[in-house]
């Protein structure tokens, strides 16, 4: 079995508890404006575009359909041909087996917790990560999932047994906002929310808070009331997040930053609904 990775980040303190290596699957379901990795969400189509856009001849075109082939000894990160790119892709993914994974990690394992699954949306690989997880485990690592929410977690039982935490990214109360903010809806998120704490496995809800009016107040507002009878007894971070423009697409760049004060008022609003940690970063 394999899995299109986008890249592996080595070493990142911001996926979760102590430095763990972020593996950033290739696809998502969603396609939510305020996104910094906007070439983890499409799929090649070979169109060998991002070839003539490479500065050091990294990328050696491919058959037609194919994407070009990706030389990674030259390649000197600048992102020329994802920038280049129309399908919000990379020539630079690359499909993993379970043991490509591994091998790659245990290059750095003695520095990192564990590792968290990002994307993209990383549950669109959920089979693949519940044959990854007890491999990754026997090495005295721990694994993460970062999610929007959308798999239905009650049929992958199997998935959450060897993982060690949730981290759920709740975007949008509103059904509407959520809808224009990411294309989809947001019932099977909050079902999510309630399924993964029932089974104690939400670590951290997250919500992008933009200059924008998305209804911030109320995602956190009906969060708290519905986690409510679980945050007294498990220790659920809720993690705002204030947008930032690096990595988003040109057209959605204009969401605008929210001032300190009103992501105070956020954390007040979290903290009165029974969260007892609440981040700003
Ligand atoms: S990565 Fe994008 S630009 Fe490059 S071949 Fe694939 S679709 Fe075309
Ligand atoms: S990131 Fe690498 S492959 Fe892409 S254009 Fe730059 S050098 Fe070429």
């Amino acid at each position: 079995m394999t899995a299109p990775i986008n890249r592996i980040i080595n070493y990142s303190a911001v996926d979760g508890p102590g430095i763990r290596s972020v593996l950033v699957f290739q696809g998502c379901n969603f396609r939510c404006r305020y996104c910094h990795v906007p070439d983890t969400l499409g799929d090649c189509n070979g169109c060998g575009v991002c070839a003539y856009h490479c500065p050091v001849g990294a990328l050696r075109p491919g058959d037609p359909g194919l994407s070009p082939e990706w030389i990674e000894e030259r390649c000197i990160d600048c992102g020329s041909c994802t920038n280049a790119c129309r399908k919000d892709s990379s020539p630079r993914i690359r499909r993993m087996s379970i043991k490509d994974v591994l091998d790659h990690v245990m290059e750095h394992s003695r520095k990192i917790r564990g590792i968290t699954c990002s994307g993209g949306e990383c549950t669109l690989y959920a089979e693949f990560m519940t044959d990854l997880f007890p491999v990754i485990r026997r090495q005295g690592l721990s694994c993460l999932i970062e999610t929007n929410g959308t798999l239905d977690f009650e049929k992958h039982r199997d998935l959450l047994e060897h993982c060690n935490g949730v981290m759920l990214d709740i975007k949008a109360a509103d059904p509407a906002l959520h809808m224009e903010l990411t294309g989809s809806g947001n019932a099977e998120v909050f079902r999510s929310a309630l399924v993964l704490a029932r089974m104690g496995k939400l670590t951290e809800v997250r919500t992008v808070v933009t200059g924008a009016d998305y209804g911030a107040r109320e995602t956190v507002e009906k969060t708290a009331r519905m986690l409510k009878s679980y945050l007294a007894k498990s220790d659920i971070r809720y993690r705002l997040i204030p947008f930032r423009v690096y990595g988003v697409r040109r057209e959605y760049r204009n969401l605008g930053t929210p001032s300190r004060q009103f992501l105070e008022e956020l954390r007040d609003v979290a903290v009165s609904g029974g969260f007892t940690r609440v981040l700003i970063s």
